[in-house]
């Protein structure tokens, strides 16, 4: 969108300076989104009360009377229509109020909204696809972005190709659920990974969240077969407990779970791992938690995230008996935090001593900082922004290895 008013004229101002027009990006995820994404806006109306305040996102989908009656906003755009926003900024500096918001269940079509510069050097980010139909007893996400709606491969070639005759040679393949790409028809996962590994300049391919059930072994087998897609999968956990799995409306089984892990490692060496986990869904008693806890443990992630859970109304789960204490919920996700840190250090420390590609994207006081394929941090003296080097790891110093170059690309 920023591109997109930049061509119609637009000069993006730094936040805290008067503007004419103000853009809310929403987000309605929790609770407490909604409170920050309504802040946000009474702070852009604060601001310049004459302005045009156009809000768009999940919370617009969601709240878009709401927003245009009780916050008096100028403009709803939802989660599709993007690309209209130079048309509706320019109705509502004509001083109407514009509500763009469409049906999203009856979305059918990817919103192709492609930029053709990344904010980053070396990284590029490029969404692939939209919508969940998974209904996640806990999760609003598939009612404010409705059904799977896959980009077509042409467009994300396209897309990538772009970013790459700007600088960029990592593309992170992001997305609701990267996972279903292609189950609406005519698109397939692999055969597009397939064909953004043929364009000229991209290095590393990193794929975003999946869900656990698409790691079968053929897919683990064939995805393996691409050199370029990063050995770093991000598979949603959730639970390690089978009783919450099924209360979360979840696919899987902490059994069935542990199959996918094999999958990856019978293709991949030493992969990275990482995984989300709810503490406190309701019902969950203590030996579930602890269900969760062991399975943490054997299962070798190289990181945690862990949110206690919270209430989102609108969801099912919200509705359902059992609510854990926020307290409780707190101290599970704590001891598991704890747990993610140990294993983060001892998923890191293997790399000790041995040499790695890393692609540098920052430089700072003297050192240079990037990533391996398998998102491990690493630091070196000099200045190679934007380059790939070979290093040897050195032990690690708190998040970051020390790094040696040892050869040029
Ligand atoms: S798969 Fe992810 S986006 Fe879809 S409903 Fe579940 S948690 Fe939400």
């Amino acid at each position: 969108m920023l591109e997109l008013l930049t061509a119609a004229g637009c000069k993006q101002v730094p936040w805290g300076e008067r503007a004419d027009i103000y853009l809310v990006n929403t987000c309605t995820v929790t609770n407490i989104a909604d409170k920050k994404s309504r802040n946000m806006i009474r702070r852009a109306i604060g601001q310049n009360p004459d302005g045009v305040v156009c809000v768009c996102g999940c919370l617009a989908q969601k709240e878009r009377q709401k927003l245009l009656d009780e916050l008096g906003v100028s403009a709803v755009i939802g989660t599709e229509d993007r690309c209209g926003i130079v048309r509706i900024v320019r109705d509502c500096l004509a001083g109407k109020h514009v509500n763009a918001v469409r049906d999203i269940a009856a979305a059918r079509e990817f919103e192709a909204l492609g930029v053709k510069t990344s904010g980053e050097l070396t990284r590029g980010y490029i969404k692939i696809q939209e919508g969940c139909g998974n209904f996640c007893s806990y999760c609003i996400i598939p009612y404010v972005r409705g059904p799977v709606r896959s980009r077509p491969a042409e467009s994300i070639l396209g897309e990538a190709r772009a970013l790459a005759e700007g600088g960029v040679r990592e593309v992170v393949l992001t997305g609701i659920h990267i996972s279903s790409y292609g189950q609406d028809g005519g698109e397939s996962l692999l055969a597009m990974l397939g064909g953004l590994a043929q364009v000229k300049g991209v290095v590393r391919i990193r794929l975003g969240s999946m869900e656990p059930p698409v790691f079968t072994e053929g897919f683990a087998r064939a995805l393996s077969g691409i050199k370029k897609v990063c050995p770093h999968f991000h598979v949603s956990l959730q639970s390690g407990s089978a009783g919450v799995l099924l209360r979360m409306n979840r696919k899987y089984t902490p059994g069935e779970y542990k199959g996918f892990l094999r999958n990856i490692r019978k293709y991949y060496d030493a992969p990275a791992i990482t995984t989300d986990v709810i503490t406190g869904f309701p019902g969950e008693t203590e030996e579930e938690f602890l269900e969760t806890a062991r399975f943490v443990q054997d299962a070798g992630f190289a990181r945690l995230h862990v949110f206690p859970y919270s209430e989102r109304e609108g969801t099912p789960a919200a509705k359902m008996g059992g609510r854990v204490p926020p307290d409780v919920r707190k101290a599970r996700a704590k001891q598991l935090a704890e747990m993610g840190e140990t294993l983060l250090n001892r998923y890191r420390d293997q790399f000790a001593g041995t040499k790695q590609l890393v692609l540098f994207e920052q430089e700072r006081g003297g050192h240079s900082y990037g990533y391996t394929d398998r998102y491990v941090r690493v630091r070196a003296a000099g200045g190679y922004a934007g380059q790939m080097k070979k290093v040897l790891l050195a032990a690690a110093h708190g998040a970051i290895m020390e790094a040696t170059i040892i050869e040029g690309e």
